[in-house]
């Protein structure tokens, strides 16, 4: 297909890019309620691995929950969910209830990736190319993410917010990484929210890494790694805790033997897709984040923000994934990620021979997908002290920190190398929500895009990746909108 940049550049500012530099005290407010899906009701296909997966039961529940942070007129609730992946289309029935109520409040969904919950994405239905949502959960879903997002909104009280982060070599160590370049994100950033007695409200970590320990044979519904985690903060600092994930695109894993975890108890390596190396992972990842905001921390600041300042920006991102375009003509997504051309929905479906879905089928034609990205600044005292930049999917670490290489084999060799989305960030605490507001897949650079041999390094098969991405387009259009309104265009 030919490439165009055209509506790739057509950006729109949205209307709700507020900027507040007016400096007010902070205030916070967290909630949570849950969504783990009923298992005995329905069939819930599970998400993540093979079509078909279904859930026979609940280890631990699923969860929204939503930090409000707020300094004056314009406030911010961001939102973290157990599940694979949420699509724009959901996101804005959130931010329409949220809005309904509460215009002032910017609403920022992301979804843990986790593999071992329901499919709100529709790709791991009883077959390939059979729908594995069910509307009635989305539809509750949905009003559940609005209404945690209210109620944080309403708990909104004066806050105290530290800040820390480690670069601890355990954290790569943790994170299997199965394609070149081996470039990792193992960064990993807290905010802690203290009332202003200093008693504890919420606890946010951010850190990469595919929540799918317990692999593809487990039909127990767990948030994985991240349950963990969270109980883990909790348990050490009080308060509710909240996990966003990072740029785990490449793909950042929890599973493998690179993955390997002492289990005290036996002296021996937790295996994979046990309830044990979930838990000892999360146990660890937990222990620094509460050591990251710990009084003797070296890289932790109580940081006294006076402003938040929240920029939105409404892309269009080329797609070129035919599995999607079929996909989303044959109802997988339930209506969700329609296409556009020009700015404008395109709901045209023709019909086409395609050798790879054994022939004649319906094919979506629109040029775009729309989707969105954000970029939120922490201020205090005239200074720059958190960022927080939202990217619409699974980014490749190398687009986050730097390292894109060119292999041989690949389509597109000579392809300008996307900006470095870290690069842009000038705080201490350079924080990047993955999936959030949006699942396009895999962003991947553009000169190390795959889909035709030879292959990357000349490797004898097909190298994964391409299969669950929009396109080699989506990198550019992310990063470049992501940059601009670093620099506040
Ligand atoms: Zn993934």
């Amino acid at each position: 297909m030919g490439l165009s940049l055209r509506t790739a550049a057509l950006l729109i500012l949205f209307p709700a890019a507020a900027t507040n530099l007016v400096a007010a005290d902070l205030e916070a407010g967290v909630a949570k309620t849950t969504i783990t899906p009923d298992v005995t009701a329905n069939k819930v296909y599970m998400a993540g691995f093979g079509n078909n997966r279904v859930a026979t039961g609940v280890h631990d529940d699923l969860w929204v929950r939503c930090l409000a942070l707020a300094t004056g007129r314009d406030k911010l609730a961001l939102c973290d969910v157990d599940l694979i992946g949420l699509f724009y289309d959901d996101v804005l029935k959130v931010r329409a209830q949220v809005k309904a109520e509460r215009p002032d409040v910017t609403v920022i969904v992301a979804s843990a990736h986790d593999h071992e919950g329901p499919d709100t994405m529709g790709l791991w239905g009883p077959a390939p190319l059979q729908s594995g949502i069910d509307p009635a959960y989305m539809d509750t879903l949905d009003n559940r993410i609005a209404t945690t997002a209210l109620m944080a909104v309403a708990l909104l009280k004066r806050a105290r917010l530290v800040l820390g982060r480690d670069d601890h070599p355990l954290l790569a160590l943790l994170q299997d990484d199965s394609r070149p370049p081996y470039v990792k994100d193992p960064h990993l950033f807290v905010m802690r929210l203290t009332d202003l007695h200093g008693a504890a409200m919420a606890t946010l970590v951010n850190w990469s890494d595919h929540p799918e320990t317990l692999d593809s044979k487990n039909t127990l519904i767990t948030a994985d790694f991240p349950h963990w985690l969270r109980e883990y903060v909790e348990q050490h600092d009080g308060g509710t805790a909240l996990f966003f994930n990072g740029s785990i695109g490449g793909l950042l894993s929890t599973l493998g033997d690179q993955v390997a975890l002492l289990d005290p108890d036996t002296g021996e390596v937790a295996r994979d897709a046990t309830w044990r190396k979930a838990e000892l992972f999360g146990d660890t990842v937990g222990d620094l984040a509460v050591r990251a905001v710990d009084v003797n921390a070296g890289a932790r600041i109580e940081a006294p923000v006076d402003s938040i300042l929240i920029r939105q920006k409404v892309i269009f991102a080329p797609i070129e994934n035919d599995g999607f375009r079929v996909g989303g003509a044959l109802g997988v997504f339930r209506g969700r990620k329609g296409l556009w051309t020009d700015g404008r929905p395109d709901p045209t479906i023709e019909q086409r021979d395609l050798p790879q879905f054994g022939g004649k089928v319906p094919y979506a034609t629109g040029h775009d997908l729309q989707t969105e990205v954000d970029y939120i600044q922490f201020r205090g005292g005239g200074r720059l002290l958190a960022e927080i930049a939202t990217v619409p999917g699974e980014i490749y670490p190398e687009l986050v920190n730097g390292g894109i290489t060119r292999y041989p084999g690949a389509d597109y060799p000579d392809a300008p190398f996307e900006p470095t989305l870290r690069a842009g960030m000038h705080s201490p605490y350079p924080m990047v929500f993955g999936l959030a507001n949006d699942e396009l897949g895999y962003i991947i650079p553009k000169c190390e895009w795959d889909s035709k041999p030879p292959w990357l390094l000349n490797r004898k098969s097909r190298w994964y990746g391409e299969v669950n991405s929009a396109g080699p387009e989506v990198a550019g259009a992310v990063t470049r909108s992501l940059r601009e309104l670093m620099e506040g265009q």
